[in-house]
């Protein structure tokens, strides 16, 4: 199958590990997408425990790093456009694990990292990033969850919502207040057991488009004080590295949504016959997969740059991970939207591939930071060019 653009893939931005990587990216897919198309329809939570326990036992979580090694960001966004490719639901299940490992990874105690990484990066213990509250989306620094300290334990009280894996995970990174004092200081994170007492799967939430959400419940959660990942009062710094580094992610991801969506539709014009001919036939057809073509390129090059920045310890990586995000999510919007108007009424058909892609990419410019908050970052390095 192929999803790449080798022009991209052959610019000095890259390696020839990520070409090879990419090679065997479209090669995994050709072998996976029957087993897929025979398990699709089994609930998300279902597929979402099958597709991690697979995942770890083929080894892709690698790239994201380990206990020591570092991740590598060109890998992590090919992985994510060639999984997002084939299905929504790898791409899922990829990304939400390795955003789960990340804090144990970068800021984990080398206890920490050699007593759970293994596992976690085998896809033998699921996890998820707990970071949203019901009344806490964009401003990650306003969350109210209280961990109070007792003896050599923390007692977590509140709930977390929107968590993608809460309703199978085996542990949670949960952000916390562990201070009196309100915005960011007083955060600290947490490796939280699933099977924790006072810890509970409140709800679990239907999207438009079917993935693992839910709403997580601590209700006087005790958990060891050895349990923090790095020091207290570090969780909002740890929780924004995360994001800052993860948004480029995003953006691969929804490239390749959007490769998808072009695929089909030219695929579809080439061969749906009107009265005057096909409706590739047609300059404004044309007009349409030529700009896809454009703003898929660009979206490429802008996450080769931030994910070639970022490998490379590159100060600054920060401005280019939001515009790779906000640019390649945006575009990727209308890349699938044009794609369903090519298929006229056939597009909209109930789990065809573009109407699937149509309610799929609709999130990406809401999570990870929405598409306004990535603006606002843009925007601060605007007022502060000396850290972009
Ligand atoms: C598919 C999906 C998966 C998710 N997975 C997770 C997960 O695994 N873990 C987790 O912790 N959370 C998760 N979330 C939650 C996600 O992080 C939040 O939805 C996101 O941060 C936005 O917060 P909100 O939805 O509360 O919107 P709000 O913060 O309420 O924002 C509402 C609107 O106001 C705008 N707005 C907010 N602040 C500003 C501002 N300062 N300036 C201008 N406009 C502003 C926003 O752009 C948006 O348009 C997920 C969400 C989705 C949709």
């Amino acid at each position: 199958m192929k999803i790449f653009d080798t022009s991209v893939l052959r610019l000095p931005l890259y390696e020839e590990r990520h070409r090879q990587l990419a090679r065997r990216i479209e090669s995994w897919a050709d072998e996976i997408s029957p087993e897929l198309g025979e398990i699709e329809r089994r609930p998300p939570a279902e597929m979402g425990r099958h597709l991690t326990a697979l995942f770890g036992r083929n080894g892709w979580y690698a790239a994201v790093g380990g206990a020591d090694a570092a991740p590598d960001f060109r890998s992590i966004c090919l992985i994510r456009e060639g999984f997002a490719f084939v299905h929504d639901l790898c791409d899922f299940a990829f990304s939400i694990q390795a955003l789960a490992a990340t804090p144990l990874i970068r800021y984990g105690s080398a206890e920490q990292r050699a007593t759970l990484l293994p596992d976690i990066l085998a896809g033998r213990s699921i996890g998820c990033l707990a970071l949203s509250e019901p009344d806490v989306g964009s401003d990650i620094a306003s969350v109210s969850l209280r961990a109070e300290r007792r003896g050599e334990s923390y007692v977590l009280t509140g709930t977390k919502t929107w968590i993608s894996n809460a309703d199978i995970a085996d542990f949670a990174i949960v952000l916390a207040r562990t201070a009196d004092q309100s915005g960011p200081l007083g955060l600290s994170l947490f490796f939280v057991r699933a099977q924790s007492s006072g810890m509970r799967v409140v709800e679990t939430i239907e999207a438009m488009a079917p993935r693992s959400f839910g709403s997580l419940s601590f209700d006087e959660c005790i958990v060891p004080a050895a349990q923090m990942i790095g020091k207290p009062g570090l969780g909002f710094q740890i929780a924004g590295e995360i994001l800052e580094q993860y948004r480029m992610t995003v953006g691969a991801a929804a490239t390749g949504f959007a490769r998808r969506a072009r695929s089909a539709a030219l695929k579809w014009a080439r061969s749906r016959r009107l009265s005057t001919g096909t409706v590739w036939d047609m300059q404004l057809t044309k007009s349409k997969l030529a700009d896809s073509e454009a703003a898929l390129t660009a979206s490429a090059l802008l996450i080769a740059q931030a994910a070639w920045e970022i490998d490379q310890q590159i100060r600054g990586y920060g401005k280019h991970s939001s515009i790779a995000k906000l640019v390649a999510t945006e575009h990727a919007q209308r890349i699938i939207d044009d794609a369903v108007q090519i298929f006229g009424a056939a597009g909209i058909v109930k789990d065809t591939v573009p109407e699937r892609l149509y309610r799929q990419i609709r999130s990406l410019r809401i999570y990870e930071g929405t598409s306004e908050i990535q603006r606002l970052i843009i925007a601060s390095h605007l007022q502060h060019p000396d850290i972009g």
